[in-house]
């Protein structure tokens, strides 16, 4: 692009705002030199830049560390926008709305899988159901899908499939107020229906890790991670062709109505429609209904993976003491206040694509639990790599709206991936490392190798750096299911 990339600091860059360009706010960039040079490969940086020209941005568009180029807007990304003068854009919150993570904690050690991890693998695989078109085994009629739809989590748990702890330790307690089913077509419906209690494709997976390091003893033993060799399990998905569906039905509602509000883009896949107007209050009640939808899978799963852990460790009554310790969206957008310059405290619609929210202590919308120390943030890096879990920092709600980084974000595509590795090469790097992949596909393996990914601890190394979210616990592979 030809955007002026400007340094600020060894963390921060920034694009100053081009009135030529119609940029109405700056765009920051946090990331260290390393990741900045990747990000000015792609359209990473032309995106941010056009995403600033929306109407009613604020304060600035964010890059975090992980940023790359996404449909419109760049994934790794944060815009607020006011609410009453400013717009929702779907692509802002990207087609799988509430891809997120959650992370359960075992009171189990790798001694004690170790000789039985492809057992475990193998039978995580077969009870959770992966693939692009891939099936859940729960069939619900259209009254008990618009239930599930207004309560997430709490359907689920209604249904068995965990506690009233599980619930309490997802953002928005798994259940976004204001879902309204009614503005969810049939299409997103027939489509998405079946696929509840699935994981999906390519880059969501489940994968079973250790403690390898911990750095902040106080906030791990809070999340009940408090031993080195202590197991865990991530699981990674959204909401599957449900969500898929409301973003394309969306962006197509917005599209016909750019007209009438007399909107002009700088990219039409920046599609979006005032946040007051009808079409954008559809929008949202549709995608809320998709974050619930999300919710109730991650939760499904969840259920599966500890009836599995049970099984597979012959664990006795009480079942194995696997906890949630966090669930966080990372492709979402929701209305919260912030202080905006010059304007004081304002009411703005944040979208995180690919962006996770790191809120601090004593803030009401963190769980009582983690209310004293802050959110926790799961940042996933490769299923070669690390993983980490961080601490939100009140220093987030000043530089990137109580936002950090989601992942180690893409480096290479999915075709190079494809050019360059075999399915077979990635397995055995992976197996010297005593990291046990099962997939669907030799193409989900290849697509998905370590080396496409940035470095996630260079991304955690920013936020912590930055002060927006703090290290609290590094975690490594050991088995891995991917869609
Ligand atoms: P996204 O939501 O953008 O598709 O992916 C989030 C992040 O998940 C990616 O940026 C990548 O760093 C991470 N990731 C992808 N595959 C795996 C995996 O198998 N294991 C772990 N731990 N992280 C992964
Ligand atoms: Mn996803
Ligand atoms: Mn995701």
């Amino acid at each position: 692009g030809n955007h002026r990339v400007r340094k600020v600091s060894d963390l921060e860059y920034r694009i100053d705002p081009n009135p030529d360009r119609g940029m109405k706010v700056p765009v920051t960039i946090y990331a260290n030199d390393l990741l900045i040079s990747k990000m000015v490969t792609d359209r990473t940086i032309d995106q941010a830049a056009n995403v600033a020209t929306l109407p009613g941005v604020k304060k600035h568009v964010v890059v975090l560390p992980d940023g790359h180029e996404g449909y419109g807007f760049p994934v790794g990304g944060v815009a607020a926008t006011d609410i009453e003068e400013g717009v929702i854009s779907p692509g802002g919150v990207g087609y799988d709305i509430n891809c997120g993570v959650r992370l359960v904690r075992t009171n189990l050690t790798e001694s004690d899988l170790r000789p039985r991890l492809k057992d475990l693998v193998n039978e995580l695989f077969k009870s959770i159901p992966s693939g692009v078109g891939s099936e859940g085994a729960v069939r619900l009629t259209k009254a008990e899908l618009d239930e599930l739809l207004v309560e997430g989590v709490r359907w689920a748990v209604r249904h068995g499939y965990g506690t009233e702890d599980d619930a309490e330790v997802c953002e928005e307690s798994g259940m976004m107020a204001g879902a309204d089913p009614a503005s969810v077509s049939d299409t997103a419906r027939k489509r998405g229906a079946p696929q509840l209690g699935s994981l999906g494709s390519g880059n969501h997976f489940l994968e079973v890790q250790k403690v390898d390091k911990i750095f902040d003893e106080r906030a791990a033993k809070a999340m009940g991670l408090d031993q080195v060799g202590q197991l865990t399990v991530l699981i990674h998905c959204g909401s599957r062709g449900f969500g898929h569906q409301i973003c394309t039905d969306y962006l197509r509602v917005s599209e016909s109505a750019l007209r009438k509000y007399g909107l002009t883009l700088a990219d039409r896949e920046l599609a979006c429609v005032p946040n007051n107007s009808k079409e954008g209050e559809d929008y949202r009640k549709a995608m809320y209904s998709a974050l619930n939808f999300a919710w109730a899978n991650r939760q499904m799963i969840t259920h599966w993976t500890r009836k599995t852990f049970e099984r597979v460790f012959k664990a006795g009554e009480g079942g194995l003491d696997m906890d949630l310790v966090y669930d966080v969206a990372h492709n979402i957008a929701k209305v919260e206040r912030y202080k905006v310059d010059g304007e004081g405290t304002r009411d703005v619609v944040v979208h995180r694509k690919g962006a996770t929210r790191a809120f601090p202590a004593g803030m009401e919308q963190v769980p009582g639990k983690y209310r004293g120390i802050g959110q926790p943030v799961i940042i996933p890096g490769s299923m070669g790599t690390a993983s980490w879990i961080l601490l939100g920092n009140k220093k987030s709600l000043d530089l990137s709206f109580g936002s950090t980084a989601h992942g180690a974000g893409r480096t290479m595509s999915r075709s190079a991936a494809k050019r360059s590795y075999t399915a077979e090469g990635v397995k055995s790097g992976l197996e010297s490392k005593g990291i046990y992949v099962k997939a669907l596909t030799r193409e989900g393996v290849v697509e998905e190798t370590p080396d496409a990914y940035k470095d996630v601890d260079a991304v955690a190394n920013v936020s912590h750096s930055l002060g927006i979210a703090t290290k609290v616990v590094r975690l490594v592979p050991i088995g891995v299911i991917k869609g």
